[in-house]
């Protein structure tokens, strides 16, 4: 520690003041990502951000990828530039939000029943405001990190990043000079396990995508007549097959990890093949948690036929396929298999697994940096569901891990706010993170 520990507490307040400010008004700057430039897109938020950085003596860029599509990186100098530097990224944008479905207008970051409220206050503007009021706060009183920290707001996390992440790594590399080691969403956050213990799941592995597009061709024909090879029959049926498909139970390393340590926190011994009563403990989470025990591949559109009288020639469906760590292979032969030889699969968008291991001294800082703000916290690994722009920095051979600290109250449904409805994030939990981030900064 740099600092005598009476002088962290009192500026690490003013940053607990100030994260709820930054969170709100990020949340008010509507960044929407409809995934075709028809939002408003991140320059503002961007510049936003950049301003902030500046205040406090960092000078960032704001790198525009397409016209408004802005993401805005700084370094920070650590005590020692010689140690390979950290990686802090969060993205601007966020899924689109139909206010009238909300109790708060998602765009008006208010502050009810205690949470901030309003579309990315989970996803991910909460982060982004932990970090820039830990930097700010450490920046003004000249607390440095012990290591050269990169900071990176980024564009389009929630279409793939090609505007973002993406855009960065591939035209910009040396921005991310010396960084071998990286956080950023999703985790951090606490599932209470009882009075005793606290779960902090850290993300130590995501799976990989094969969004599909299906195609099947048939004999075009009057509606009428007999046909015996019309393509939305076929298509139906290899869509319903693969739909209705389990796939196998697939225990990756980060997930057995994560499993190890629930039962050891509720004196059980978890049955791999009973995953079911597993998943029932888990309340909320189990929806990321159960999708990271096999691949998965649900069928998300449908699309064929112009005239109700008219066989079409061929007809079409999409499908949202994921899979694990080291499964790759597995899964798209299983899916040749299911779909069947009628079925032409090709992928609109892919990308890969990643997994890493959960130890070493980052995951010590992490560690550590929880249980100094929570004695019962434990902080254990686990594999996400979905992809983050941690993909695109594992092309520079930066080591990811998903660690955004948030402490949770047990009845809030965390995983239903990610792109849900009435999306909030507490206050309390937002002031933890900051301590928890600022400790982190430390001991990194
Ligand atoms: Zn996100």
């Amino acid at each position: 520690m740099s600092q005598p520990e009476n002088a962290r507490g009192s500026t690490v307040e003013r940053a607990e003041g100030e994260v709820v400010d930054l969170c709100r008004e990020l949340i008010r700057i509507d960044t929407s990502n409809y995934g075709d430039h028809s939002g408003p897109g991140e320059r503002a938020a961007a510049e936003y951000v950049a301003e902030k950085l500046a205040e406090v003596g960092l000078e960032p860029e704001v790198f525009e990828a397409h016209p408004g599509r802005a993401s805005t990186v700084a370094r920070i100098e650590g005590e020692d530039s010689s140690r390979p530097a950290l990686l802090i990224h969060g993205h601007l944008d966020v899924v689109p939000a139909n206010a009238a479905d909300w109790t708060h207008d998602p765009f008006s970051g208010e502050v009810a029943d205690g949470c901030v409220w309003g579309r990315g206050a989970v996803d991910m503007k909460d982060m982004d405001a932990m970090t820039l009021a830990v930097v700010r706060e450490r920046l003004r009183t000249g607390r440095k990190p012990p290591r050269d920290v990169v900071l990176a707001f980024l564009a389009d996390e929630e279409a793939g990043g090609l505007y973002g992440a993406r855009h960065l790594v591939d035209t910009r590399p040396e921005l991310f000079e010396g960084v071998t080691e990286a956080i950023g969403e999703v985790g951090g956050f606490s599932f209470t396990v009882n009075e005793d213990v606290r779960l902090y799941l850290i993300e130590t592995a995501q799976k990989g995508m094969h969004w599909m597009r299906l195609t099947v061709d048939g004999t075009a024909g009057h509606g009428s007549m007999t046909n015996r090879d019309n393509a939305i029959t076929e298509l139906s049926e290899a869509v319903a097959r693969l739909g209705r498909h389990e796939f196998p139970v697939r225990l990756t390393k980060s997930v057995r990890g994560f499993l190890d340590e629930l039962g050891d926190a509720l004196g059980v011994e978890l049955d791999p093949e009973d995953m079911d009563a597993t998943l029932a403990r888990l309340g909320g989470i189990a929806k990321i948690i159960g999708a990271t025990l096999r691949n998965t591949a649900n069928p998300t559109m449908l699309g064929s036929g112009y005239k109700v009288n008219v066989i079409p020639g061929q007809a079409t469906a999409h499908v949202d396929g994921r899979f694990l760590p080291g499964h790759e292979e597995e899964f798209l032969a299983d899916l040749d298999r299911i779909l069947g030889p009628r079925v032409t699969r090709s992928d609109v968008h892919a990308d890969k697994a990643l997994e890493t291991t959960f130890d070493g001294a980052l995951v010590e800082a992490m560690s550590t940096a929880l249980k100094a703000e929570d004695p019962i916290a434990r902080a254990v690994p686990y594999c996400l569901s979905g992809g983050t722009d941690a993909k695109s920095f594992d092309n520079l051979g930066i080591r990811c891990f998903g660690f955004a600290p948030l402490q949770l109250p047990p009845e809030l449904d965390f995983a239903g706010m990610f792109h849900g409805v009435d999306e909030r994030v507490p206050v309390a939990g937002l002031q933890f993170g900051v301590r928890v981030l600022d400790r982190f900064l430390d001991a990194c």
